[in-house]
């Protein structure tokens, strides 16, 4: 039975399907948003902690990670941070610069979903939760959905259903398998923003020091492929987290090394050799310094001995500067082989997608089947650390709902 016509099916209300909704709702036409969830915009309640880092002031292309990177350019320039936030002052939700242009909200997350429900009541959005979505099949010039809630007939269909990162939240990929059914290409998909884990016994020494927090250089590639992050390491019981690894996990692939300079900014080797003499200082305590005492102290126990004698106990005095630059060197190029990733159980996003080479890049609608869009981190465009992924989000359901149209 059809229980609707619609001019547009937005499937997924996330923070790019209720976006697109909303602006093509408030634009007279008649939307409707279907999602499998029970409770709205679960990944935006969790976000930053509960406060929503919904976007960053410093976002430019360069700050995502996709096999087309020119691609996102269009949508960011036509919607950008000003405007969301213009949109959340709007609605009276108070927001704070957290650092490096992350924008929180003052409260809650809460407030972001119910602005964006507003907004989609203000577009007499039709909705449609908790529906599951059994069918999409195109038949003449009009797409017909079977859901769990009857048919519905639309003349255009946006999949806004996001990756696969945390999927205990109800994430799928059921945008990639459309995506596949109506012969789009899809980016390999892969846990991005992830903690990177490690080989459990060679690990071991290092999860003690689980808990500990330190700025840190993280790099990985080579060449034009060389990337690199200065920002928190975390350490934890099965490898290491913080963003400076939630960055770089986006970039890495299995097999690769990770570099890491934990004490980014210095030249120990220099500053020691040069400031030896007369130094009575432990070389423990050097560190300790640096760091916490905890890390000082396991740094220098997995450090091979001098004639007999552990290198935390000597004084920087004592030391020959060979033995002093070898150590500032493995500090400074700490290199790694994580085995893995902690899996789209742990991740903030999905890296790889749908492919944007077969997507309009200010319409967000397919080159080859004319009225499916694409929006939102279901696309092969993933966003730093920090808020540039909800201006994702935000930037293409614009794109896609200033340009979905009525059906003639
Ligand atoms: C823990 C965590 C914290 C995060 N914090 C931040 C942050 O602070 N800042 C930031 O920029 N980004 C953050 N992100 C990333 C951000 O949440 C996502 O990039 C963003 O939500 C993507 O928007 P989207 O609309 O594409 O997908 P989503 O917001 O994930 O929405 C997809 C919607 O589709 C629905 N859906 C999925 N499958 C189906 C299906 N088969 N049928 C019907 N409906 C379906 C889902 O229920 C969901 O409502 C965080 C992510 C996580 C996991």
């Amino acid at each position: 039975m059809v229980t609707g016509v619609f001019d547009a099916a937005v499937i997924g209300a996330g923070a790019a399907g209720m976006m697109a909704a909303a602006q093509a709702g408030q634009r007279g036409l008649r939307v409707v948003l279907l999602d499998h969830a029970e409770k709205l915009g679960e990944k935006i309640r969790i976000s930053g902690g509960g406060r929503c880092n919904f976007t960053n002031i410093g976002t430019t292309p360069a700050n995502f990670f996709s096999q087309n990177p020119n691609f996102c350019r269009s949508a960011l320039a036509a919607y950008t941070p000003r405007d969301f936030i213009g949109l959340v002052e709007r609605h009276g939700i108070s927001w704070h610069e957290k650092h490096r242009g992350q924008l929180f909200c003052d409260d809650s997350s809460e407030s972001i979903i119910a602005m964006l429900r507003r907004e989609c009541d203000a577009g007499k959005v039709a909705w449609r939760m908790a529906c599951t979505i059994k069918s999409l099949t195109r038949q003449a010039d009009d797409f017909r959905l079977d859901t769990s809630q009857g048919e519905i007939r639309a003349r255009q269909v946006v999949l806004a259903t996001g990756g696969m990162a945390i999927p205990q939240l109800g994430a799928t990929d059921f945008a990639l398998g459309m995506a596949r059914q109506f012969g789009l290409k899809v980016v390999e998909p892969r846990p991005a923003l992830v903690p990177l884990t490690f080989d459990a016994q060679q690990w071991a020494p290092f999860g003690l020091l689980s808990g500990i927090a330190l700025e840190a250089a993280v790099r990985c590639g080579s060449g034009k492929s060389r990337t690199e992050f200065l920002e928190d390491l975390l350490f934890t019981h099965r490898g290491l987290s913080g963003p400076a690894i939630l960055q770089i996990s986006s970039y890495w692939n299995p097999g690769e090394a990770i570099m890491l300079d934990l004490a980014p900014g210095k030249r120990l080797g220099d500053e020691w050799v040069a400031g030896k003499s007369g130094n009575r200082q432990a070389l423990v305590s050097v560190l300790a310094a640096l760091w916490s005492r905890r890390l000082a102290e396991q740094w220098l126990a997995s450090e091979p001995g001098q004639d007999g004698t552990a290198l935390g106990a000597m004084r920087l005095a004592d030391m020959p500067d060979k033995t002093l630059r070898g150590l500032a060197e493995r500090i400074h190029n700490w290199t790694l082989h994580p085995t893995g990733t902690a899996g789209y159980k742990k991740a903030e996003v999905m890296r790889g997608g749908v492919d944007t080479r077969g997507i309009d890049q200010k319409t967000m609608q397919t080159k080859s089947v004319p009225g499916l869009y694409f929006v939102g981190e279901a696309l092969d465009v993933t966003g730093w650390l920090g808020g540039y992924n909800f201006q994702w989000a935000w930037a293409s359901g614009a794109a896609c709902g200033r340009s979905l149209h009525k059906a003639a």
